[in-house]
């Protein structure tokens, strides 16, 4: 009698899925026959100011510009390209499932990123630094942090350097974006937001002047074409896009664009970079 259920379950098991099996095929054969086909799918900050911002259903900054120029090159016209947000803690998964064709959005070409992804790129060179209340005298740099509180975003390479190199002495809080650490920065919940300069200038831009960047970058943040692991044929016709895009001026114009009136210029040190990763 015992034996006999136990066969029973596992016979139901099979035909269960069996059955979610086939259901899956259908429904994945219906959502790719529809709306998506010939067009890329691009991944993008919807909350990032000068870098990728959703304004009432219009694209805007410099990772969108960059992400047209490209999706240009490769043969896509605008209305050919789906525009999918990408929040940090999400861009690994987002590309190994293949939600998005290629993410640009403020993504750091990493080693440890690398295991799950490739990139191509990179495109800009960005750097860490910190983002205080404009009246806020006490944090002139990286070394004033000790017993003060941050905020960063979860899965970015800039709550990871806190960790690594400030663990010690900060406290870290930990948000889905960095809109919401410059809301707790306003509040007064913490002391400081921390992540790439040119994230930080397009915030205290937003802020109409409540909001200062201090102006130390401590690290170096090479931005990739995040795409699916192993893709070396993709990456090399994104560097050739990324290429032209400096080469005919229209990386240096997006830029500008971009950062107009932030008080923000690229460091010029690392500006414009050579897009040979990836190949
Ligand atoms: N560039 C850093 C990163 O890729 C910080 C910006 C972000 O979170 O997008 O993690």
């Amino acid at each position: 009698m015992k034996s006999m259920s136990a066969t029973m379950r596992r016979v139901w098991r099979r035909a269960i899925a069996v059955v979610c099996a086939v259901a899956c095929v259908f429904a994945v054969s219906a959502c790719g026959s529809s709306d998506e086909e010939g067009k890329i799918r691009i991944g993008i900050k919807f909350d990032q100011p000068g870098l990728g911002f959703k304004k009432s259903g219009t694209y805007v900054g410099f990772d969108v510009d960059v992400a047209r120029y490209v999706a240009q090159e490769l043969g896509y016209s605008e209305d050919q390209i789906i525009w999918k947000e990408a929040p940090s803690k999400q861009r690994e998964a987002m590309l190994q499932n293949g939600d998005v064709d290629m993410i640009l959005a403020t993504y750091s070409i990493t080693d440890s990123r690398k295991n799950a992804v490739s990139f191509a790129g990179p495109y800009f060179v960005a750097g860490q630094d910190l983002l205080v209340r404009r009246d806020d005298t006490s944090i002139k740099g990286p070394e004033d942090l000790n017993g003060k509180r941050l905020c960063s975003v979860t899965g970015s390479t800039s709550a990871t350097t806190v960790k690594e190199k400030f663990a010690n002495e900060v406290q870290l809080m930990e948000q889905p974006g960095y809109a919401e650490c410059a809301t707790a920065l306003f509040s007064g919940i913490v002391d400081a937001v921390t992540t790439d300069d040119i994230i930080l200038a397009g915030l205290a831009s937003a802020s109409r002047g409540k909001l200062k960047v201090v102006g130390k970058p401590f690290t170096q943040e090479y931005y990739g074409v995040g795409i699916k692991k192993g893709n070396k044929a993709f990456a090399k016709k994104i560097n050739a896009a990324i290429a032209k895009m400096i080469k005919d001026g229209s990386w240096e114009r997006a830029v500008k664009d971009n950062t107009r009136g932030t008080g923000y210029t690229p460091n010029a040190k690392y500006n414009p970079p050579k897009p040979t990763e990836g190949e």
